[in-house]
């Protein structure tokens, strides 16, 4: 049984690897051959983590959610990462990766966003160390995020809009990796999720390991026990949910639950639930389960929550589902938002979008009173309150036309 890291070709099972033009070699292959050396060395850790610590804000807390477990009738625990530093998980991977960029010589450096929340965190992190950073993000995706664009502008990172395809995520993606090409030697590419080529997949779920080694701490201090029954975690292209994952995966007393965007519902043609309906493919670099055309055009998803709206999932993931050794859930707009207003009024949390379908399985499954649920709260609700604002307009319109 190993689930943790890939094997030396980048491989969970029978997903991962590095599919790249050969243009890409150099960088990739520099990657692969110094990444476990450069995160582990003493010199590494001691600045990474005195940042996460005194900058980010770790150790984020483990929060007993009394009222909700209350209302569920089991034991309900929220690891707070919408407490971090720029208001999600992001930030451990983006800051990490600046760190290993600078420890490579590096002095540029690129990213992609949808939504704009990795943008932000790699835009932070550039700020904090001193890179030049440039971000590729849709057109469309520029006009429907701007507070997040104004945030990387000031913070001095260059916008850059794609505006070929669909003018979304993916065409941002192979506007990064372009650039990649013609700037091989100055610049290293920052992905955002446990995606894209090996090492990036393993990479990212080591930055993000932070989240359950935190929690095995966490509960062992409040319960006297390392391991709770299950966790739960939602998954776009799925770093959260590898950081929550990552020290449980080989505890096979621990359950682990992952929730994808199921949109407008998993038949309705507006999805991202990539594990129900996708196939074997190549996305962004590795082989996965991807939402695709009978001839391997990619499908548009769709979400409520842009950070959950992408067409793949990560290799780590797609070998956990196919080894059945997670349970996957789909949860839909509606639900999603249900429950991010059930966390606000019962806990004074308002989540994101994305981490709401995380809790949204708590209706989808009966835990015992007895059982210990861990969820992370990936990120906070800010950037949602326009969507969350809309809702509560519906709700009342609906309210008055009953009366
Ligand atoms: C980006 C984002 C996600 C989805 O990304 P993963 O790589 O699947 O974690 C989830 N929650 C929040 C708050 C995000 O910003």
């Amino acid at each position: 049984m190993k689930y943790k890291n890939p094997d030396e070709n980048g491989y969970y099972g029978a997903f991962g690897g590095a599919f790249i033009p050969e243009m890409l070699y150099p960088n990739v292959e520099e990657l692969q051959n110094s990444y476990i050396a450069i995160i582990e060395s003493e010199d590494f850790q001691q600045e990474y983590q005195d940042l996460l610590k005194n900058y980010v804000g770790r150790a984020t807390p483990l929060y007993f959610a009394k009222n909700l477990s209350k209302k569920y009738n089991t034991q309900i625990y929220l690891k707070r990462e919408d407490l971090n530093h720029t208001g999600a998980h992001k930030i451990n991977n983006a800051l990490g990766q600046v760190l290993l960029a600078k420890r490579l010589g590096k002095k540029r450096i690129i990213a992609e966003t949808g939504a704009g929340q990795h943008g932000v965190a790699t835009a932070t992190a550039c700020a904090l160390l001193g890179l030049e950073c440039i971000v590729y993000m849709g057109e469309v995706d520029i006009k429907r995020q701007a507070p997040n664009v104004a945030r990387m502008n000031m913070l001095g990172a260059k916008v850059v809009p794609s505006t070929s395809g669909s003018k979304t995520l993916k065409d941002a993606v192979n506007e990064a990796l372009r650039d990649w090409i013609s700037n091989p030697v100055t610049t290293h590419y920052v992905i955002g999720s446990v995606v894209g080529p090996h090492p990036f997949p393993d990479l990212v779920a080591r930055f993000q390991s932070i989240i359950s080694q935190e929690i095995r701490e966490q509960l062992y201090e409040q319960t006297g026990n390392r391991n709770p029954d299950y966790v739960i975690a939602c998954v776009g292209g799925g770093s959260n949910a590898a950081g929550t994952f990552y020290h449980f995966v080989e505890e096979e007393n621990v359950k682990l639950i992952a929730a994808e965007a199921g949109g407008l519902g998993i038949d309705s043609g507006k999805t991202a639930a990539t594990t129900f309906l996708g196939t074997l493919g190549v996305l962004h670099g590795s082989k996965s389960l991807v939402m695709q055309t009978a001839d391997g055009q990619v499908i548009e998803p769709h979400s409520i929550s842009a950070g959950l709206d992408y067409p793949g999932i990560g290799p780590f993931h797609a070998h956990l589902f196919n080894e059945k050794r997670a349970e996957f859930f789909s949860i839909t707009d509606e639900e999603a938002l249900q429950s991010a207003f059930a966390l606000t009024r019962s806990e004074g949390i308002i989540p994101a979008l994305e981490s709401a379908h995380a809790l949204a399985v708590l209706d989808q499954k009966t835990f015992k009173p007895d059982e210990v649920i861990v969820i992370c709260l990936s990120g906070r609700g800010d950037k949602d309150m326009e969507t969350y604002l809309k809702k509560i307009q519906d709700m009342d319109q609906e309210l008055s036309g009953q009366l």
